[in-house]
């Protein structure tokens, strides 16, 4: 079958397309998933680098999502998060085989392409909308900053947050059309959402947050929570260290809300998906969220992803 495969040489990292994958060497599990859709996440393109420090098997085939048909039972199935695409052949291919306690039925009203334009992506910025509202975030609390705004997370966020009725604040390195066009109401520079790193406070602007870039950023978003205001951070584009001080836990009562999609247990994933297909719906799954490319075709996202130049999500046919 085809594949798209990275294989540690060495120092380096081989990454392509073979014609000649066995299924037979998919691995372990008792769900053998004809593989409609995957889509592509920055750590998909971690898990192809040397220095990406992701992929636990070599070779691999990456891809942390996929949507198919389980070839046994015929029914729509998705996955991901788990060891897929790190340490258990992911969805770059056209068959995978997955533990089944690993697999959510595609829920009604998503089709796997949709599920897809979703992808772990999408189902991490649910996780994030819902973290905040379990703390009490409502539409009246006040604004809502999103950082990494035009990444998969981020996008997905803006989507989500805009269409529950919540004013939208954008940050993003990149052109504001696209986010407006999201549903965003303003789009703030990333120096804006870091602030001045060298106040331990700053004014009081976002009512909630979620946070896909960490470091500077995510420490500027926290000097500048309302009182009992919350940030869900979930990513680490800007960098891993958190240069904070304890002053806006301790004299505005403000939350940081950890946010991991990759081990959710299986319940919590499934009525996260059911809501993804329903109230947390992001409304433009059809059109502006979505690129489309092919195992032909990864190679060059991949690339790009990894310098921070894709907006939304991309999914890939197969
Ligand atoms: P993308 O690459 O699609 O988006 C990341 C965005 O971050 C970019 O579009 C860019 O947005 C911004 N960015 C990129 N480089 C920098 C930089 N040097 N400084 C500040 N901002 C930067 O990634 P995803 O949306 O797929 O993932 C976002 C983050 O969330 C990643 O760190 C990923 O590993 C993490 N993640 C975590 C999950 C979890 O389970 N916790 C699950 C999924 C993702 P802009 O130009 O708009 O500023």
């Amino acid at each position: 079958m085809r594949a798209f495969v990275a294989e540690k040489r060495g120092d380096e990292v081989v990454r392509g397309v073979r014609d000649d994958f066995e299924i037979g060497d998919l691995g372990e599990g008792d769900v053998l998933v004809k593989v409609g859709w995957s889509s592509v996440n920055y750590k998909d393109a971690l898990a192809t680098i040397a220095k990406g420090q992701v992929a636990r098997i070599s070779p691999l085939i990456p891809g942390i999502d996929l949507a198919g048909v389980d070839e046994d039972s015929g029914e729509e199935v998705l996955a991901h998060g788990y060891d897929l695409g790190v340490a258990h052949h992911g969805g770059y291919a056209e068959c995978a085989r997955v533990r089944s306690e690993w697999v959510v039925p595609l829920p009604g009203g998503l089709s796997a392409k949709q599920a897809m334009t979703i992808g772990t992506a999408g189902y991490t910025a649910a996780r994030c909308v819902i973290a905040l509202e379990d703390a009490g975030l409502t539409p009246d609390s006040g604004p809502v900053l999103v950082t990494g705004a035009s990444g998969g997370v981020g996008s997905t966020a803006v989507d989500i947050l805009a269409a529950r009725g919540y004013e939208v604040v954008a940050s993003s390195g990149k052109d504001p059309e696209y986010l407006e066009l999201l549903g965003a109401s303003e789009v703030i520079t990333r120096e804006d959402a870091a602030g001045d790193a060298g106040r331990p406070l700053e004014k009081a602007r976002w009512a909630g947050a979620v946070d896909c870039v960490g470091g500077e950023v995510l420490a500027g978003v926290i000097r500048s929570l309302h009182y009992g205001g919350a940030v869900a951070a979930c990513g680490n584009t800007g960098g891993v260290k958190l240069p904070a001080t304890v002053l806006p836990f301790i004299l505005r009562g403000v939350s940081l809300l950890g946010v991991d999609s990759v081990q959710t247990p299986i319940k919590e994933r499934t009525e996260t998906w059911r809501r993804l297909a329903t109230d947390l719906r992001p409304p433009h799954l059809d059109d502006s969220l979505g690129h489309e490319t092919d195992l032909d075709g990864l190679e060059d996202v991949l690339s790009k992803i990894l310098r921070g130049e894709v907006s939304g999500r991309t999914v890939v046919r197969l």
